[in-house]
């Protein structure tokens, strides 16, 4: 009888769930991650979809754009993960959505932006998927870890959720932001500033961040995966920045 119950119970709430999320729909519309206007698919409506810029060919170990195979910031030094795998070129609408996520408040558009993601970037077989941690301080300021809901998302919409790990790499240290800092500057801000624990010995990961620009923040943290034993590293993006 108790059996009859919880279920009665389970399949009462997942009725209610669409209405609820009816009703949610109707207070607050799903709205493009780039324009904000309403939209019927999100994240982008048909108007900011056709305006995304999509990955071009480039550094096969970070993805800038470009003629070689390999740029020469990574054949000068080159960086801690294999590869960078992103969704679309950074700018536009892309550029709107990473920044609505990251810095306008709007963490539920991580939903959509993780389902966005998984159906164009592939997640290496079997690699436990890890975000770049926020520090601990601007985590508080901002109240969520974007880069940790979008790591859900893409694991969710993936049917990977059972590969997410949380809390496996840590930020040791605050480091100012790298807005408005060089390749060089940039590196030496990072440098040091992750650890892993060894649940990642190894183990193949795949390291998400919304964006990767010169790839500094991706390679330290890269770095501390490896020290704790990872196989190899693939950066997984919502943007790559030229
Ligand atoms: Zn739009
Ligand atoms: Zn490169």
């Amino acid at each position: 009888m108790f059996a009859t119950l919880r279920v009665s119970a389970a399949s009462a709430a997942a009725a209610v769930r669409p209405l609820a999320r009816s009703i949610a729909e109707l207070v607050w519309p799903p709205r493009c991650a780039g324009c904000r206007e309403p939209v019927a698919a999100e994240p982008f409506c048909p108007v900011c979809e056709e305006a995304l810029m999509p990955m071009a060919s480039g550094c096969v170990r970070c993805g800038l754009p470009g003629p070689e195979p390999v740029c020469g910031a990574c054949l000068a030094s080159p960086p801690a993960f294999a590869a960078v795998r992103a969704g679309g070129l950074f700018g536009g609408p892309l550029a709107d959505a990473v920044h609505a996520l990251k810095y306008g408040d709007r963490p539920a558009i991580a939903r959509p932006l993780g389902a966005w993601l998984a159906a164009r970037v592939a997640i290496p077989e079997g690699a436990a998927i890890l975000s770049i941690p926020l520090g601990r301080r601007r985590r508080i300021e901002r109240g969520y870890d974007q880069a940790a809901l979008l790591a859900d998302e893409l694991a969710a919409a993936a049917g990977r959720a059972g590969d997410r790990r949380r809390g496996v790499l840590v930020r040791i240290r605050e480091t100012a932001p790298q807005v408005g800092r060089g390749r060089a500057e940039r590196a030496r801000n990072v440098r040091g500033a992750f650890w892993a624990t060894c649940a990642v010995e190894g183990r193949e990961v795949a390291l998400v961040d919304d964006v990767v620009t010169t790839g500094a923040t991706a390679d330290a943290a890269s770095r501390a995966l490896l020290d704790a034993g990872a196989v190899r590293v693939t950066v997984l993006a919502l943007a790559r920045a030229e």
